[in-house]
């Protein structure tokens, strides 16, 4: 089990498991606030989405963000596509 650097910050914080990770194979636990979840879980009436998830994390950056869609970790992202400018 990974063990992002994503932790409860209030009591009433949402735990949620997230997707396999598509280059280690490993899920995630992560936390969201229950406003997050509320805004994440909202679906149309045709069960699309209500919002996309920069409108429902708007306060996350963009690695956590793809942790909670896609379950790639930020770490195996950077091995997917290594910075060439930092060598
Ligand atoms: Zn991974």
């Amino acid at each position: 089990m990974y063990h992002g650097p994503y932790f409860a910050r209030h009591h009433d914080d949402v735990k949620i498991e997230t997707p396999p990770c598509v280059v280690c194979g490993e899920t995630s636990e992560l936390y969201l606030t229950q406003a997050e979840f509320n805004a994440l879980t909202l679906t149309r009436e045709d069960g699309k989405p209500y919002y996309l998830i920069q409108q429902a994390l708007p306060h996350r950056d963009s690695d956590f963000r793809e942790l909670v869609m896609t379950g790639t970790h930020p770490e195996c992202w950077a091995q997917l596509f290594p910075e060439e400018d930092d060598r």
